[in-house]
């Protein structure tokens, strides 16, 4: 290699310069895809924050015209299905979900995605909050939408319908008393739904979400094993059931990095729940998962 020329040098310098241009240029539209619900306020840090200061935050700012067009695409399933368990199969984008959060695993899974561009969106659990309310408010304040996965990780279909009301209302309260958005979807704990609960979820205007694809990482696997799952069992617009809560996530953080590179090797676009109703919305027929772990 020439590495004494200046010309080269120049060159190089230059090909460094585009190649940062197309790297800011890139983290810019992993910004623009972070999509979210996440909480208002000054004390921004992470993704969100700096889409805001490119955007602006006020009214018909970028953020905010995306959290607009969010919530709309929410609205507009939730009005025509209860529930779903993918996005549309046309376009090449999927979701990564993580449930049973906010717990001590959470910051770790937060940075990798930050690390990353990566967006996806956490069905929380409000018991949790009272231990990890901070943990949840970074995650909103990070741009990533928090969503309602009960209070007590109940199955739901066992309880009473005021109960599953307060199940329901109390994890709303949790998430909102964290800085986050009014939820606006609901994943039952493993999956099971009954017509009262989806109901009682519907009406507070959460739309039930399930998923097409289990990584399986309760089981704790491997991350081999996990990566596998995800990466191999993806198809346009799944949903992907991960977990950063409810046990030892060692695996799941050890998987992540590499799912996140294999969906995007296989050309996936990573999204929020909210950003795949809006690009791509669910159409038709919408078979459950079976029960599992959620
Ligand atoms: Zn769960």
């Amino acid at each position: 290699m020439r590495v004494s020329s200046d010309g080269v040098h120049q060159r190089r310098r230059r090909v460094a310069a585009v190649a940062l241009l197309a790297l800011a240029a890139a983290i810019a539209w992993a910004i623009g895809s972070l999509g979210g619900s996440g909480g208002g306020g000054p004390e921004h840090s992470g993704f969100a924050a700096r889409l805001a200061r490119i955007g602006g935050s006020g009214d018909g700012s970028l953020r905010q015209r995306r959290e607009a067009a969010d919530a709309e695409a929410v609205k507009r399933t939730v009005s025509s299905m209860p529930k779903i368990v993918s996005g549309g199969r046309g376009a090449p984008l999927v979701a990564l979900t993580f449930d049973d959060g906010p717990s001590e695993w959470t910051p770790r899974i937060l940075e990798i995605l930050e690390r990353e561009g990566a967006p996806a969106t956490f069905f929380t659990v409000g018991g949790m909050f009272s231990a990890f309310g901070s943990t949840a408010s970074a995650v909103a304040s990070a741009g990533y939408p928090l969503a309602n996965h009960t209070w007590g990780h109940l199955q739901m279909p066992t309880l009473s319908p005021s109960d599953q009301a307060s199940e329901l209302d109390r994890a709303s309260e949790a998430i909102k008393s964290a800085g986050g958005a009014t939820p606006n979807l609901y994943r039952p704990p493993f999956g099971a739904v009954d017509d009262s609960s989806v109901k009682a979820a519907n009406k507070r205007g959460m739309l039930v979400v399930l998923w097409d694809v289990d990584t399986l990482d309760w089981e704790r696997p491997g991350a081999d094993a996990i990566v596998a799952n995800a990466v191999e069992g993806a198809r346009p617009g799944s949903i992907i059931l991960m977990h950063d809560g409810g046990g030892d996530r060692s695996e799941t953080l050890a998987a992540l990095p590499r799912i996140i590179s294999g969906l995007r090797a296989k050309g996936f676009r990573l999204v929020t729940i909210p950003r795949l109703l809006d690009e791509s919305p669910p159409q038709g027929e919408q078979t459950p998962p079976p029960v599992g772990q959620a």
